[in-house]
């Protein structure tokens, strides 16, 4: 059986988890948490990184932060997970979304100015796949109309776009650590802030609404209800677990991109013969083989070759279902422009097996029976 995905394992995990025992401290912000802020610090020249409970609870944040209220628009793709729009949702926004480009899926930038209005306030891009979007206009457009730019870069930890980490670009950027992602703490996220303002009212949200954190510091003598806020903060036994990956980073992302690059080679006869439709990454885009997509002709081919790859032990998948055309889409949000590329494209996609420590021989047979399936 080839699974779809496996969460990524070290083997030094058990051991960090035991030492966060051991140092009697399993809530958050102990030792391994403050190694993992330093290792997102260091590797992507943020001011700052705050590790969370999920990159759900980063977003949720990040609307927070920006103070969104009812009756703001917020600008999006609308092939994304339902976090990205719930977060801002959640404060009353009204989600517009833009139709996605063909080549990365990812929100088409050429389309956000036309989905502006006075109520907007922020543009979310979402790096699909780990693949940048077109950062240098977004941040164009942002700054022209003085809008928030939040990254969704669930997908994207170690991913650049012209050099620049993805998730540091933006005013804030939201990391996912869920065992579906390329680094793991079970559930777990990060927030990224590159906008000194914002700093110290994070640090607060995060913190139930209390100034615990500046406390702990030293920075005031008690601690107290300063503003609004949740419990935003992970367990060490989480952190001590992610701690073990980001030390692998390399060696993770080295392994994926080998599995990526090997799918890429052998699927390439297909989509000369005019089968299928590889990934499609720019030039100026270094992505971190979050995942391995193929495009297929339409829905019902999809459906034809999930269910022949289970027949043969291969667990294929697809995501989303275009926000917009979901039932809480109908209530939160509306499509600005055509839905030229988001609901067809969506249809077409298909995820192949991918994980740290995916087999090469793995790779080789999933490509022999997806080469059957069409060929024979
Ligand atoms: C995984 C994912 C999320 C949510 O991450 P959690 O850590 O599970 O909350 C949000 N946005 C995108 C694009 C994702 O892929």
């Amino acid at each position: 059986m080839i699974n779809f995905n496996e969460p990524p394992y070290i083997g030094e995990e058990e051991f960090y988890i035991s030492q966060a025992i051991k140092y009697k401290k399993i809530s958050g912000d102990g030792y391994f948490t403050e190694k993992c802020r330093k290792w997102i610090i260091r590797n992507t020249k943020v001011k700052q990184a705050l590790l969370t409970t999920s990159c759900t609870h980063a977003l949720e944040m990040s609307a927070l932060l920006i103070n969104i209220k009812p009756g703001d628009e917020v600008i999006m793709p609308s092939f994304t997970f339902v976090s990205t729009a719930n977060a801002f949702a959640l404060r009353g926004a009204t989600i517009v979304f833009v139709d996605i480009r063909e080549d990365t899926l990812n929100m088409d930038e050429m389309l956000i100015e036309d989905a502006i209005t006075d109520k907007t306030v922020a543009i979310v891009p979402v790096h699909y796949a780990g693949v940048g979007c077109e950062m240098d206009t977004i941040m164009k457009i942002a700054k022209k109309y003085n809008l928030y730019v939040i990254e969704d870069a669930a997908q994207a930890v170690m991913a650049t776009y012209k050099g620049k980490p993805l998730g540091s670009i933006g005013n804030v950027g939201c990391f996912s650590f869920h065992e579906t992602k390329n680094y793991s703490m079970g559930e777990g996220g990060a927030l990224l802030i590159q906008d000194k303002k914002m700093i110290e009212r994070a640090e607060i949200i995060r913190e139930k609404g209390t100034n615990r954190s500046k406390f702990f510091r030293g920075e005031v003598d008690k601690y107290t209800w300063v503003d609004i806020g949740s419990s935003y903060l992970p367990s060490e036994l989480n952190s001590a677990h992610l701690y073990a990956q980001l030390q692998n980073a390399e060696k993770i992302n080295k392994d994926r991109l080998e599995s990526w690059n090997l799918y890429n080679t052998l699927l390439k006869d297909l989509e000369q013969k005019g089968y299928i439709i590889r990934q499609s990454i720019p030039e100026h885009c270094i992505h971190n083989a979050h995942m391995y997509y193929i495009k297929l002709q339409n829905e019902e081919q999809r459906i034809e070759l999930i269910t022949y790859l289970k027949q043969q032990s291969i667990y294929a998948v697809f995501h989303y279902i275009p926000l917009h055309s979901a039932p809480a889409g109908y209530k939160y949000s509306r499509f600005n422009g055509n839905d030229k590329f988001t609901t067809k494209e969506s249809a077409r996609v298909l995820r192949l097996p991918m994980y740290y420590g995916l087999k090469k021989e793995d790779i080789i047979y999933v490509v022999e029976m997806i080469t059957k399936f069409f060929i024979g």
